[in-house]
């Protein structure tokens, strides 16, 4: 098999779905200039620079949209460096399974009171980064890449389905608020009523016995985080003159 014209052509199934006409006729020559002059140069010139395919989001706004984009950018990176080299080996095959995009699950969170939210599409995303490197390299292997664009199939896999309710239980668990949609961002916390929201990631942590979410590094302080020493002295006081 071919890899790089299969690639092509799992590119060129998601944007027909989401009706991008300039780009399905773009790898339609892309794929005429390989099966007539094995070329890649007419693809590698849809790199880089304003409007460029990299910029472009194919999914639509549903919980598929989310796989067909993630499936797009990882099929966009696969042909890129198929393109550049003619040929991808098995073992760098295994390395780019290995190199999923994003570790975090992403919500958001508010500055004063430190309340957090994470929505159905933050998950979905997270679980989605997390599985389309693999299923994208099994489905090479086994030669079944024309299905990769089932995303109801690939959605309900015992492992991605096993994976995403150990996630929404565990936020279920802790003190995060799982939601349907992402509120509007200018709505005020519905714990405190201020109006400083900012995203915020946390780590997904699979032990065998309990499964963890915690604040991922680099995320914005949250102002009460500040230990609330002041409030406990206050209780000790009021504890002291038995107040
Ligand atoms: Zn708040």
């Amino acid at each position: 098999m071919e890899l790089y014209p299969e690639i092509l052509k799992v590119l060129r199934n998601l944007l027909e779905k989401s009706h991008n006409a300039h780009w399905v006729n773009w790898i339609d020559e892309d794929m005429e200039q390989w099966n007539k002059f094995k070329s890649t140069n007419h693809h590698l010139s849809a790199y880089g620079g304003m409007g460029s395919i990299n910029d472009l989001w194919v999914g639509g706004n549903d919980l598929n949209g989310i796989w067909e984009d993630e499936i797009f950018d990882k099929s966009k990176a696969l042909a890129y460096s198929l393109a550049q080299n003619k040929g991808i080996g098995s073992s760098e095959l295994v390395a780019f399974s290995n190199q999923p995009n994003g570790k975090e699950i992403e919500g958001w969170r508010c500055l004063e009171c430190g309340y957090s939210e994470i929505s159905q599409n933050g998950i979905e995303s997270y679980i989605a980064k997390k599985f389309v490197p693999y299923i994208l390299k099994e489905k090479i292997e086994n030669q079944e890449l024309a299905s990769i664009t089932e995303i109801n199939d690939l959605r309900n896999l015992e492992k991605v389905v096993m994976n995403r309710n150990q996630v929404i239980s565990t936020i279920k668990n802790s003190e995060i608020v799982c939601t349907e949609k992402i509120d509007k961002w200018e709505k005020p916390c519905p714990k405190c009523t201020f109006k400083n929201k900012a995203v915020y990631r946390w780590d997904f942590i699979e032990n065998s016995e309990l499964n963890e979410i915690t604040p991922s590094e680099n995320n914005l302080k949250i102002k009460k985080d500040k230990k609330t020493p002041p409030n406990t002295l206050y209780k000790k006081l009021l504890a002291f003159f038995n107040l």
